[in-house]
């Protein structure tokens, strides 16, 4: 069987490559899109060769429309199709400041990184699915936004990352509205607290949450593959007749409990 192939945007480190080693045990060829990190982004391809995938490494800053461009472009170039795009590339801000005292600079980067370059690289991709021939399931493709609890969690110092997660979640359902009828779906995947290099600064203050105080019912932090398993699922087309859909990976955080 031909392999399928996938963009995973922020793959050298954290949940995206979680995402790309699950994508590599499904025999996925994957692009590893990175930002700085080519180290990082050379042993994630390591591991999805590894894993049973092949993969190519792309550096690109999706905040960047000529970036996004090259990394369309590298894609095709290499595998000739796009079947799944991840658009997991994110970033927290550079310093947690109150709703009251923070700026533009910070405002003006997390909308570039997390909510405008996914929509303009969505934009593209699912441009380029349009034109590709179906394969053996219907699909031309799919797409998964992986956004955060933020959506709906108040933190007042860090609200613009709040409020391009929650962009993001509407960007997932009007995609899946708009090519609804294309055979691509779309589905956005919600991830709770996941060890990664996005929250190791703030180590202490979420072991003592989840291990003491159970904000989650599940008490353990997440992990990287936790995201990758439910993106393969996406991957492997076990949930056909759904989109615009909300997969939470978060321990049951969302859970409201008395
Ligand atoms: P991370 O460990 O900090 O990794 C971030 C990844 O994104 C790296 O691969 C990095 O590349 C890449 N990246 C950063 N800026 C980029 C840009 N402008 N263009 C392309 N790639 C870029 O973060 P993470 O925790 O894995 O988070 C991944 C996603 O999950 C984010 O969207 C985040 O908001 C979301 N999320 C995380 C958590 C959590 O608890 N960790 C919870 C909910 C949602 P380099 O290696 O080259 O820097």
């Amino acid at each position: 069987m031909k392999r399928k192939t996938a963009i995973v945007t922020g793959a050298s480190r954290g949940i995206g490559r979680g995402i790309a080693i699950e994508l590599g045990r499904a025999g996925y060829r994957v692009t590893i899109n990175y930002a700085g990190n080519l180290k990082a982004a050379e042993e994630a391809l390591e591991l999805v060769t590894e894993a049973g995938g092949e993969g190519i490494i792309v550096q690109a800053d999706v905040s960047s429309a000529e970036d996004r461009e090259g990394l369309v472009a590298r894609t095709l170039e290499a595998f000739g199709r796009i079947d799944l795009l991840v658009n997991n590339a994110g970033v927290a801000p550079n310093v947690r400041a109150d709703l009251l005292e923070c700026g533009e600079e910070s405002f003006d980067r997390l909308f570039g990184i997390n909510l405008k370059g996914p929509f303009f690289l969505t934009q593209k991709v699912a441009g380029r699915m349009l034109k590709q021939d179906p394969d053996e399931s219907g699909f031309r493709g799919r797409i998964v936004n992986v956004t955060s609890i933020s959506v709906y969690t108040s933190s007042i110092n860090r609200g613009d990352y709040c409020m391009v997660k929650a962009g993001l979640a509407m960007m997932t359902k009007l995609f899946a509205d708009r090519l609804s009828q294309d055979g691509i779906n779309v589905y956005e995947i919600r991830p709770g607290i996941i060890a990664t290099d996005m929250t190791s600064g703030v180590t202490e203050k979420y072991d003592k949450l989840i291990l003491e105080d159970g904000i989650t019912p599940i008490r353990r932090w997440g992990k990287p593959e936790d995201i990758g398993r439910a993106v393969r699922a996406v991957a492997e087309d076990y949930l056909p007749f759904s989109t615009g859909e909300v997969i939470n990976v978060d321990g049951g955080f969302h859970l409201h409990r008395l």
